[in-house]
């Protein structure tokens, strides 16, 4: 198998019906794969105006080209679908192991149209697929359902990505857990699972892709391995993990906290990476052929005792049960985490919208006879478990708040204001009043609020070389709103969506600070893995072809400019800390969207004009 090539596995669970197509090397050179591909299959497949859990939803498994290359970063794998929280693009991007499996499996691409009448898994191995009866294990957990899966199929090894009981009941930001831990988190795609009945997608492999040029492989392998442990933010990443990025987020005064109310927060200490490695990492662990390795492994002491096969809480998973809840207890935060694994949930969204319930009842919207009972003020730790469980099992008041902040906050009378989401997905666990880039992601990412679509501001603050070959020459204050920061905002974003279709992880390269490999190593690592001649500039228009796919997407399901905005709270004055009083200027913010689509080549609604789609070679989907 070429690794310039590759194959799609089409399900069609209605029908129970599976077919293999190759895609074919041009077109795989032209959308790459991940991301791109997926939305290719998404825009000529998949009818507009359905519900996302309608069957004729098309949820897609993607790889990159150079998925499973034997090298840091090129591990991960995208999943596509219509989003149950925002009712347009889904997308959600996973490390680990599962991403290498599928490639390995002989596939690049798998499709899942219809829905089954009874629960099923899809077992990939070696070139061959085939839909097994899931029936028993329907309504477990996920590491019982990893481990049944694991011996149905007679193969201990097999990567398994599933949802839980979340996704089963539809909870409208579940998501899809691998070996236990790496989670496709965002847009709910774990709910469009459940509504196919599909429980799991199990995928092991021995054809390993050859690859063009294995010596210039071998020496970028060489080049890393000697290159990381120099640079000190890859070792602070790899001691600490992301939660690395607790203390200084805090001491910056951007650390969500309060359901963004504040940005800094007393107990900052106690939930930071340098007290998780004092008290309960065990290990740290890390994605396929990544010697960084920043996901934790933990034990949580009693009495939020944990299991360490769920691995440890990522930085924004403590950010969400911890500083935005107020909880300064790690063991309840990395317990938190683990439900999320067992359920099969988002902790983001999770996260913040148990911060939505806190600040309802702290306003007397919600009482105790609405949260059965709990006392849901900010900082009860036992409650925000608690409430974790419910939105699980979709008990009591857990039930409304498994339909998410959007949702929730029309059925909760004057709850609006608290219910913090863009497109209906909530709001992950940075400031955009301290680094205004974040404001330009949150409101033009397609998928609804993302903080992975480009890397954050205060990093080109003082330097600006790590993305000088992106066209970039000048710093721009974190703070401004002016059109240097839309300019440098779509240079990265550009960047970082590319990293999407290729599916790599955006800490292993630069412009991230941890990053060690440089922009042009990528074009170098492609052009050695497939034998194209590829250039910067061909992958940066591949990626603008995505994001425009992506915005077509939502096009057709009716969304205009009046989507591309924020919660009412970051044009507030920010409440306490060293940033005290920060806000966005509605009419910076204004003017930026105008500039950003007069930059795409976008209408004033923010649609693609003709030309830039007959300029992207996507005439097609006019
Ligand atoms: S840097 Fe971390 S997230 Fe990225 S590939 Fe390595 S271990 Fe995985």
């Amino acid at each position: 198998m070429c690794a310039c090539n590759g194959r799609r596995l089409r399900v069609d669970l209605s029908k129970r019906e599976l077919k293999i197509e190759e895609i074919g090397e041009k077109l795989l050179r032209k959308y790459l794969g991940g991301k791109s591909l997926g939305l290719y299959y998404l825009l000529k497949e998949m009818s507009p105006g359905i519900d996302p859990f309608e069957p004729e939803n098309l949820l897609i498994f993607s790889i990159g080209a150079t998925a499973g290359v034997p090298l840091p970063g090129f591990s991960r794998f995208s999943v596509l679908g219509k989003s149950p929280l925002t009712g347009g693009f889904g997308e959600a991007e996973a490390g680990g192991y599962w991403g290498p499996e599928l490639k390995y499996s002989g596939f690049n691409i798998v499709s899942i149209t219809g829905a089954s009448h009874k629960p099923v898994f899809l077992w990939i191995c070696d070139g061959e697929a085939e839909l097994r009866d899931a029936t028993a294990i329907w309504g477990l957990k996920s590491k019982e359902a990893q481990e049944a899966i694991r011996r149905d199929v007679s193969e201990p090894l097999a990567r398994v990505a599933l949802i839980g009981p979340a996704g089963e009941k539809l909870v409208r930001y579940s998501c899809i857990v691998s070996d236990l831990k790496f989670a496709n988190g965002r847009s709910g795609l774990g709910a469009v699972m459940g509504s196919k009945k599909l429980k799991a997608v199990a995928v092991r492999g021995s054809r390993k892709p050859e690859y063009k040029n294995q010596d210039k492989l071998r020496e970028l392998a060489r080049w890393f391995s000697e290159n990381w442990k120099n640079h000190p933010p890859a070792v602070s990443r790899s001691r600490f993990g992301t939660a690395e990025m607790v203390l200084p987020l805090n001491v910056d005064g951007i650390l969500p906290t309060r359901n963004f109310i504040k940005g800094t927060f007393d107990q900052a200490e106690e939930i930071s990476g340098e007290a998780m490695a004092k008290t309960i990492l065990l290990e740290a662990e890390g994605c396929y052929a990544c010697p960084i390795r920043c996901k934790r492994v933990v034990k949580g002491r009693p009495p939020f005792e944990t299991d360490p096969s769920y691995g440890g809480p990522e930085y924004e998973t403590i950010g969400a049960f911890g500083s935005l809840c107020e909880v300064g207890d790690l063991n309840a935060i990395s317990f938190a985490n683990q439900l999320c694994n067992a359920y099969g949930m988002d902790t983001i969204s999770t996260g913040c919208t148990i911060a939505y319930a806190m600040e309802c009842y702290e306003n007397g919207i919600l009482t105790m006879r609405d949260s059965d009972g709990l006392d849901l003020r900010f900082g009860n730790a036992e409650a925000m478990v608690k409430m974790v469980e419910m939105i699980g099992e979709r008990r009591g008041i857990g039930d409304l708040l498994a339909e998410g902040v959007r949702i929730a906050s029309k059925k909760i009378k004057g709850s609006e204001r608290y219910a913090l989401h863009v497109k209906g997905k909530e709001i992950p666990m940075h400031e955009p009043r301290g680094k205004t880039g974040l404001a330009l992601q949150y409101a033009f990412s397609a998928s609804g609020a993302d903080h992975m679509q480009a890397a954050h501001d205060p990093s080109f603050e003082k330097s600006i070389e790590s993305i000088m070959p992106l066209g970039i020459h000048e710093t721009v204050n974190r703070l401004s709103l002016v059109p240097e920061k839309v300019r440098l905002f779509k240079a990265l974003h550009l960047w970082w969506n590319l990293l999407d279709c290729l599916d790599v992880c955006k800490f292993a390269i630069k412009p991230h600070s941890v990053g060690v490999f440089n922009v042009n190593h990528l074009v170098e690592i492609l052009n050695a893995a497939t034998g194209w001649d590829t250039s910067l500039y061909e992958l940066m228009v591949a990626s603008e072809r995505a994001l425009n796919m992506s915005r077509l997407l939502n096009v057709r399901e009716g969304f205009t400019e009046h989507d591309d905005d924020l919660p009412r709270r970051f044009f507030e004055p920010l409440g306490s800390g060293p940033r005290a009083g920060a806000k966005i200027s509605e009419e910076e913010f204004s003017k930026s969207v105008k500039i950003f689509y007069e930059m795409m080549g976008w209408n004033e609604q923010g649609a693609p004009t003709q030309s830039k789609l007959h300029e992207l070679g996507l005439s097609e989907f006019i």
